[in-house]
């Protein structure tokens, strides 16, 4: 098999892969916490695991990927004492936990399927998984890694020796948060030390998410979920552990820590972190209000592709800025994309041997989906290749960029487009010109155009 390397953030270093199972992979990847819109900061690491996967897939392997919904016990500063999130959506958007959940888990794989991403083998919700981490709590409890106070039982980082490890920190660093806002428990032994289990006592006295347990009425805390979950489905040791670089220094030290204590050996071979997408140098983020979700970018006309395509212009591992001229740019290259590609000759042709060799070379180098985008240039301008062959090369690149180019190759719209136009025809027929206008948004996101005359729809693919 081809080589692929990885810069694994445990061992700082570009590693070779080789999975514990002969051409199996087991990768989790922490999902979104849903209690508000998902937004393209969000996208961009999510489509940085997608060329991940679908790398994996090219190269022969079989994956098996579990992705979590977080929709309990994550608070708002990663730790043990900031607000609930969900408990903040539900108060913001005047629903309750669960519709909340409901609404932005939908809104999440609405945006995913816009992006084309594809879908985890297993999306789970931590809800229905509370008896496994229970479970899990228990075991860690027996073995004497847990204390409990009045308020939460607690992981006791001071008796796992390799705390801090991932992201180079000493324990003895770890301070207490100082934000007015935050809430101590005084009870906490050290500032590392982190919930399990939330009793629903004292600020969480309310708390609408509740589950039955040994230690009382609670809820779990954020990071048991990543581990039982991933242990539930993929084992106890798996291939590959991905997230965004924010979650290196607490969220996935805290999941080593616990899932290590629990079964004495190694939780994960390749650690793989995204870098993020920044507006004016800051994380694009929920809580700083510069964000775009998938709607402003359909709204401005712009095909959800061509996001794609900007995001792959750059290094995962690299902080990207974000500013509609670079998506702008990246509009026009993707156009230029679709152009030439549409105008290449169709054959039985085989793609060329010696791009693919170097495709892959790309790719094994740690995912450089700049190298190519650059190789894929290189390619349609190649004078010494054919139509055909140039055809063939790029759409095996396509299997890994994921840039809809084989959707273009079948010019025919889905059924799922089909059935919105026949709708919004009704919708046009009884003058419902907002439902018409609302239809032709659903439309684009799932990447097709709609051209009216006076009394016929027309529909195109999404060009830019
Ligand atoms: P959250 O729903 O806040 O837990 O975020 C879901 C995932 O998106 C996490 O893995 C974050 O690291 C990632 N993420 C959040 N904001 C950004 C951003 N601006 N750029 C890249 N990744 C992000
Ligand atoms: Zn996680």
């Amino acid at each position: 098999m081809d080589v692929i390397k990885f810069w694994n953030t445990k061992t700082r270093g570009y590693e070779k892969f080789v999975p514990i199972k002969e051409g199996r992979v087991s990768m989790y990847s922490c999902g979104p916490t849903v209690y508000d819109f998902t937004h393209i900061g969000h996208m961009r690491r999510y489509i940085g695991d997608d060329v991940l996967k679908r790398t994996l897939g090219y190269f022969g392997y079989e994956v098996n990927h579990v992705m979590n919904i977080t929709d309990v016990g994550h608070l708002s500063d990663d730790g043990d004492e900031g607000e609930d999130k969900m408990e903040k959506g539900a108060l913001k958007y005047g629903k309750t936990v669960w519709e909340v959940a409901e609404f932005y888990t939908e809104y999440f794989e609405k945006t995913m399927k816009a992006l084309d991403v594809l879908t985890p083998t297993h999306f789970i919700k931590a809800t229905d998984h509370i008896d496994g981490m229970i479970a899990f709590v228990k075991h860690l409890e027996e073995k004497g890694f847990t204390y409990e106070t009045p308020q939460a039982i607690y992981f006791d980082t001071t008796k796992f020796k390799e705390y801090g490890a991932l992201s180079g920190q000493k324990i003895e660093d770890k301070k207490q948060a100082v934000r007015e806002d935050v809430v101590v428990d005084k009870n906490k032994k050290h500032p590392a030390d982190f919930v399990l289990w939330f009793k629903r006592v004292g600020r969480f006295a309310h708390h609408t998410m509740r589950w039955e347990s040994k230690w009382g009425d609670g809820f779990p805390g954020w990071h048991i979920e990543c581990s039982a979950m991933s242990m539930e489905y993929l084992g106890e040791t798996i291939d590959i552990h991905t997230g965004g670089v924010d979650h290196i220094p607490v969220h996935h030290e805290n999941e080593i820590a616990q899932s290590e204590c629990a079964t004495g050996h190694e939780f994960v071979h390749f650690w793989i972190h995204h870098n993020f997408l920044q507006v004016e140098g800051e994380k694009m983020s929920k809580s700083k209000g510069n964000y775009y979700t998938i709607d402003d970018i359909v709204e401005k006309g712009i095909n959800p592709l061509a996001l794609r395509f900007l995001f792959l212009q750059a290094h995962y591992r690299k902080a990207m800025n974000f500013t509609f001229e670079s998506l702008k740019g990246a509009e026009n290259a993707y156009d230029r994309l679709i152009d030439i590609f549409s105008n290449l000759k169709e054959s039985e042709a085989k793609a060329d041997f010696d791009y693919i060799g170097r495709f892959k070379r790309a790719l094994g180098d740690d995912l450089d989906t700049p190298g190519v985008i650059a190789l894929m240039w290189e390619l349609l301008h190649d004078m010494r290749l054919d139509s055909e062959i140039k055809r063939a090369t790029v759409l095996e690149f396509d299997k890994v960029l994921g840039l809809g180019l084989d959707k273009i190759e079948k010019d025919i719209a889905p059924k799922e487009v089909l059935d919105l136009l026949e709708k919004r025809q009704i919708a046009r027929n009884s003058k419902n010109w907002q439902e018409s206008d609302e239809i032709r948004h659903q439309i684009a996101l799932l990447g097709w155009e709609v051209l009216d005359s006076k009394d016929d729809q027309k529909i195109s693919r999404f060009r830019p």
